[in-house]
């Protein structure tokens, strides 16, 4: 009898640490997400948000164009169930690692994403071929001076757009619903409730730029394609193509000259990249000088970061671009 008892209490006893342990163990099947860059880093922390926190590779001021990898890094590429990544054309640093991964992760190159709206890598930056209609042509010709970029045949910085950001974001959704389907429900409803915003910020920037609509700029780094194309915005030149390499002192020249042609009022500087150059484009003339930040460098990671990068954008060209005359 007592002995009975003590059997049944020992048993309850076995029994609550177990559940314990299942409900600890569903938990940890929450798959672990990697993501390579801040913008796309912050649609995937929306998706998954009540679910879990993706990990990020280019943290902080990093850029992805000099990115090299750190030691902790690999470890959470070594346990990644899925990552998140744009492509080769943007982080070449990546393509060995991603490589030299066992099958266990799924890897989604988002480039790939149904309804991405993919537009041709300019080999002269915002410069050559800016002649309407046939689409950059006269590009072949341009020798090849830039190192990261030229690898692709189209520009990689695709969520600078936010009918963009909606295509990744679906590719991402889907993905995280079939690497864990217990939470599917909520990747969908936070699916729907990133659309949403992200229609509001079209809106909003769409209201922002336009008063500065026709006036041309100046650029530190080719990233703005997606932008212009979507919001008009005239970029009349950029200082290099991509950061991995660095313009020689006949573009620099050829840059100050087109700012006294065209009358650019602002040239931007990024954040990551040395001021030096925009001082040396700026002297002389009477454009002013602002930052754009189009990776993120200066912004927190998380949910709200591509609202912060796409607003603050908008507002800087707003601001440098009103006050010239
Ligand atoms: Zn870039």
């Amino acid at each position: 009898m007592s002995l009975k008892k003590s059997l049944l209490l020992t048993s309850a006893l076995l029994f609550a640490p177990t559940m314990f342990l299942t409900a600890g163990t569903a938990r940890a099947e929450v798959p672990d997400v990697v993501v390579s860059i801040k913008p796309i880093h912050s649609l995937v922390a929306s998706i998954m948000q009540g679910v879990g926190e993706p990990a990020l590779i280019v943290e902080g001021a990093a850029s992805p164009h000099t990115y090299s990898m750190k030691p902790s890094n690999a470890l959470a590429l070594e346990k990644a169930n899925v990552v998140f990544w744009v492509g080769h054309g943007l982080e070449a640093f990546l393509e060995k690692p991603l490589e030299s991964l066992g099958s266990g992760a799924k890897i989604v190159e988002l480039d790939d994403a149904p309804g991405l709206e993919k537009l041709k890598f300019r080999e002269g930056g915002a410069f050559e071929a800016h002649d309407d209609g046939d689409e950059h042509a006269g590009a072949e010709g341009h020798a090849h001076e830039e190192a990261g970029h030229d690898e692709g045949e189209f520009d990689m910085h695709f969520w600078l757009d936010p009918a963009n950001a909606k295509a990744m974001a679906a590719e991402i959704e889907k993905t995280l619903a079939s690497a864990d389907p217990d939470n599917a429900a909520t990747y969908k409803t936070n699916l729907d409730a990133l659309n949403t915003r992200l229609d509001t910020l079209d809106k909003k920037l769409v209201e922002t730029v336009a008063p500065v609509k026709d006036k041309p700029f100046i650029v530190f780094h080719d990233a703005y394609q997606y932008f212009e194309h979507r919001y008009h915005v005239k970029v009349a030149g950029s200082i290099t193509v991509s950061p991995e390499a660095l313009p020689g002192a006949a573009r620099l020249k050829q840059i100050h000259q087109k700012i006294a042609e065209l009358g650019a009022t602002c040239v931007f500087a990024e954040p990551q990249f040395e001021p030096k150059l925009v001082n040396v484009v700026l002297e002389g003339t009477p454009a002013k000088s602002g930052t754009l930040d189009p990776e993120a460098a200066t912004l927190e990671a998380g949910p709200d970061l591509y609202f912060q990068l796409m607003e603050g954008i908008g507002t800087s060209l707003k601001t440098c671009l009103s006050s010239g005359s």
